[in-house]
């Protein structure tokens, strides 16, 4: 470029030594000067023209090299991702997309992996986006280093990983194992704490996994991202830190989760829920409580335990409207009972999510007032769980509801986390013992020293005690002779309808 610079230059150097060299000619010979201008300015156009030309063809040559490097940029932004460089996406779609073609077309195997790194949000909003952002960056070298050549590792959103393994050859039993044995040996390394100099943090990843076999020509593309996306689901579903290889079965278990999903949240608005109660006893054997727990009247499957549709509740957030719905009732019969002098208390079991809603507080306070029901007969039931994030906030909301006479009991107590240290600052009025410890009494010694030390630690905090799925009255004995004073369980009364269990009382 410089010495095409270079050459214009001499060009008009040598047209204005030519002018005046024509001049002097002109001065000297007797030329006709019109001859000389002519001849000049014809001169000065061509050497404009080389000039132009020699411009455009810069201009050209620079243009291009821009051009290539907006596509190399626009390649790098649609295909790679900007934190850790690596396929975004799209890329992993265009890979995976080629491997099944080249499976296909050479009687091989492909795999495709989803790797989730679990909790990241939570780790991502205590500790900041730098800590978050470092701990990707990590994840995708510790990944890295068991991958073959050929294998594209992506990073297609957020804290997902992808993994395309091309040209997997063998039987598709040894393939599948060679697949997983790999995704376990990542699933292990990352769950190793990350040591970013000042702190440790630990971690853990859910992994699924998909196999295309050149046996099952039939699979879509998309069929693959979902297959491996429902194993992911199982893993995640399943306690996390996993590794699920996509079966048939996974796919119908998530299709009726959906479904289930769809009729939820229309449950409330066809007024399919049902509220129904289980009494508490005492020493003497007087009803003095009772447990609300949800039933759902479906209108194709019948009545639905909990067990199927909490979850779902939770997952999508429709816990927030049960919860309120719920609430209102339980709130509802306090007062009902309460007007015919009856001393009842009644519990309702509280979900995480329920309990973090920012206005959880305000909703309890207004329900408490519009159905004027008395606080003190109010008890919420939580689980181990809810302390294990932000316990200081959870402890500073509890401690404004106790404020306002409402109890706090710790359900399923012993299986979960528990801290000691913790427990002595929640403002609890009493714990459950959970029915797996009541199943093996009164034989079970192992059973018998867990239900001993929760009563001795019951009795040390000044909490009450509940024990709960008694079914036979050596259990119930036992449980007495140990200083317990609370029971629920079939032995005494299946949960039944709310009205069923309300006329009973109000007859007594
Ligand atoms: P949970 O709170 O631990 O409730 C006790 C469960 O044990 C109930 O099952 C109850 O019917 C059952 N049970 C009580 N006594 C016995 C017994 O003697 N033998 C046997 N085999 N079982 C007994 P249910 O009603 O199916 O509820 C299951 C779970 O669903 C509850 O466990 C609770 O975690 C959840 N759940 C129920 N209602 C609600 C609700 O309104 N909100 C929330 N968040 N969760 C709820
Ligand atoms: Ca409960
Ligand atoms: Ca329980």
């Amino acid at each position: 470029m410089i010495s095409r610079k270079k050459n214009v230059l001499s060009i008009i150097l040598a047209c204005a030594l030519y002018l005046i060299f024509t001049w002097s000619l002109v001065e000297i010979l007797p030329l006709n000067p019109l001859y000389v201008i002519l001849t000049s300015t014809g001169l000065l156009l061509i050497a404009n023209i080389i000039l132009h030309l020699e411009n455009r063809e810069t201009q050209q040559s620079d243009k291009a090299i821009e051009l290539i490097q907006a596509q190399t940029e626009i390649e790098r932004l649609s295909y790679y991702d900007e934190l850790t460089g690596l396929p975004n996406r799209r890329m992993l779609l265009k890979k995976m997309s080629q491997s099944m073609q080249d499976a296909s077309d050479r009687h091989l195997h492909a795999a495709l992996l989803f790797i989730d790194i679990d909790h990241f949000k939570t780790l991502n909003d205590t500790y900041g986006h730098e800590i978050g952002d470092r701990l990707i960056k990590e994840t995708a070298t510790r990944i890295k280093q068991f991958l073959p050549d050929e294998a594209t590792l992506a990073r297609p959103g957020g804290d997902e990983f992808g993994i395309v393994l091309p040209e997997l050859k063998g039987e598709i039993e040894a393939v599948s194992e060679a697949v997983l044995g790999l995704a376990e040996q990542i699933r292990g390394a990352l769950a190793v704490p990350f040591d970013f100099g000042n702190d440790f943090y630990h971690s853990s990843a859910s992994i699924g996994v998909s196999i295309y076999s050149r046996g099952t020509a039939k699979i879509t593309l998309s069929d693959m991202l979902r297959q491996a996306d429902t194993a992911l689901f199982q893993s995640k579903d399943t306690g996390r830190n996993v590794v699920s290889l996509f079966e048939t079965h996974m796919q119908e278990e998530v299709n009726t989760r959906l479904a289930i999903e769809q009729d939820l949240r229309k449950a409330l608005s066809r007024e399919e829920l049902r509220l129904f109660l289980q009494p508490q006893i005492d020493k003497k054997g007087k009803i003095v409580g009772a447990e609300c727990l949800l039933r759902w009247q479906h209108p194709k499957h019948g009545l639905m335990s909990p067990a199927l549709f909490i979850p779902v509740a939770e997952n999508t957030g429709l816990i927030v409207a049960i919860g309120k719905w719920l609430l209102y009732q339980a709130c509802s019969i306090i007062t009902r009972l309460d007007a015919d002098n009856q001393q009842m208390r009644i519990s309702v079991n509280v979900s995480p999510r329920q309990f973090r809603q920012q206005d959880f507080v305000k909703q309890i306070k207004e329900t408490l007032k519009v159905t004027g029901a008395d606080p003190q007969k109010l008890i919420l039931e939580i689980t181990e769980s809810l302390l294990m994030e932000n316990v200081h906030e959870v402890i500073a909301r509890m401690v404004e509801l106790q404020s306002l006479g409402i109890g706090f009991s710790i359900d399923d107590f012993g299986t979960g986390y528990s801290s000691l240290s913790y427990l002595k600052l929640l403002p609890l009025r009493e714990l459950k013992i959970d029915k797996s410890f009541v199943d093996g009494l009164p034989l079970d010694l192992d059973d018998g020293a867990i239900v001993g030390s929760i009563l001795a630690l019951a009795r040390n905090l000044n909490l009450e005690v509940v024990a709960e799925g008694i079914e036979k009255e050596e259990q119930l004995d036992y449980l007495k002779a140990s200083g317990c004073q609370l029971f629920q369980g079939y032995l005494h009364g299946k949960p039944v309808f709310c009205e069923e269990l309300i006329t009973t009382l109000l007859a007594r």
